[in-house]
């Protein structure tokens, strides 16, 4: 039997740089960096879907938690984590090894360690008017609002998985 019975969780950029808001991506696809020895470990990769891209689309402004933190898209999170949430279960019931899920530090949704904090909106017709948003925001501790929701919903089914995350500056380690 050739199958390894061993699974990584990833989000959904970490295989698709196209995902992400523009201009952030600092690669052109798939972070290799960050994944290969799992690969050559013979782990298979479930793809989390991106929550922001199925939100506001491809040409959504960056944002912070504070703005995302709002019940309709934590709501849109959940819905579209529920065949994920599916297949986590229905693997770790078969025996399958799901080993961790990796996020994004620094992301509004996929951040583990640190997430996005300080916009909080307004109509912008200078500058000026976001200069001071700008200058007060950045990563703080915390995860992002779809790592809260997909351990909630792990957590109702009795699932425990570790969550870590990757530096996109610093690929190669993953961050606890
Ligand atoms: S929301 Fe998550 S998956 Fe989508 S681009 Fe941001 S970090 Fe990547």
């Amino acid at each position: 039997m050739q199958r390894s019975g061993k699974v990584v969780v990833v989000s959904h950029c970490l295989l698709n740089a196209n995902a992400k808001v523009k201009p952030l991506a600092l690669y052109p696809g798939v972070l290799c960096a960050a994944l290969n020895s799992f690969i050559q470990n013979g782990f298979g990769l479930i793809q989390l879907p991106c929550p922001e891209t199925s939100y506001l689309g491809i040409n959504r402004w960056g944002m912070s938690k504070e703005q995302y933190d709002h019940p309709n898209f934590r709501q849109h999170c959940r819905n579209i984590l529920i065949h994920t949430v599916n297949q986590i279960e229905a693997l770790s019931v078969s025996g399958c090894e799901i080993t961790c899920v990796i996020g994004v530090d620094g992301s509004p949704s996929c951040g583990v360690n640190l997430t996005s904090s300080g916009l909080t909106g307004g109509v912008i017709k200078t500058f000026e008017d976001i200069e001071p948003q700008i200058k007060k925001s950045g990563s703080v501790k915390g995860s992002g609002v779809f790592m809260e929701e997909l351990k909630a919903m792990l957590q109702k089914r009795n699932i425990s998985l570790p969550f870590k995350a990757v530096d996109e500056h610093h690929p190669e380690n993953l961050i606890d």
